[in-house]
């Protein structure tokens, strides 16, 4: 494993200076809820202006999970906003591939942008319903296999619970 520097923070990843932040989107990248809603209210027009610009060039049928594709930031302190949609937690089918590959791919996406520092959200544990404590393991573990990508990454908590149940996730791998 290269040096990769993991961080936990407590806060509003949408007042978060890293040269990336990630965004939980749905695959119409046309808004959403939860921190979706909050990156579009912070960051202004210009973002879904550009997911538009997407849908009508690249992505006709949308960003698929685990999946992807970085924008402008507007507004906000990040230069990028990189979309991805994570799936649905499933009580039959083990999504877990998805997941993963929404953190490794928008580390690729950050890497080929020359980001220095990327940040995430806890991707899939909200509407989309993902245990945490497994949601907590499979981004920490995807982060850590990763051999490209920004050297900084950091998980931007909006709670506390999911603050400690990363803390824990952190210290067991
Ligand atoms: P998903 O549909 O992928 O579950 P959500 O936005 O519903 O996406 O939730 C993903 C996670 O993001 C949840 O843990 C939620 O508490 C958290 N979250 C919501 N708003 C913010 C925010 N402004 N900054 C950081 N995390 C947030």
């Amino acid at each position: 494993m290269r040096n990769t520097r993991i961080s936990l923070v407590l806060g509003d990843i949408t007042e978060e200076d890293a040269d990336a932040i990630v965004n939980a989107a749905n695959s119409t990248l046309l808004g959403g809820g939860g921190v979706d809603g909050a990156i579009h209210r912070a960051g202004g027009p210009s973002i879904l202006r550009d997911c538009k610009q997407l849908r009508a060039s690249t992505l006709k049928d949308g960003l698929p999970a685990g999946s992807a594709v970085a924008t402008t930031a507007g507004n906000l302190a990040a230069r990028w906003v990189i979309h991805t949609v994570g799936p649905v937690w499933s009580d039959t089918e083990d999504r877990s591939r998805l997941l993963s590959s929404c953190y490794t791919e928008s580390l690729r996406v950050a890497d080929a942008l020359g980001a220095a520092s990327v940040a995430f959200p806890a991707i899939s544990t909200g509407v989309y319903r993902w245990p945490v404590e497994d949601g907590a393991r499979l981004a920490i573990e995807a982060v850590r296999r990763c051999d490209s990508g920004p050297i900084d990454v950091r998980f931007v908590l909006f709670s506390q619970r999911a603050y400690d149940v990363f803390s824990n996730a952190v210290r067991e791998i």
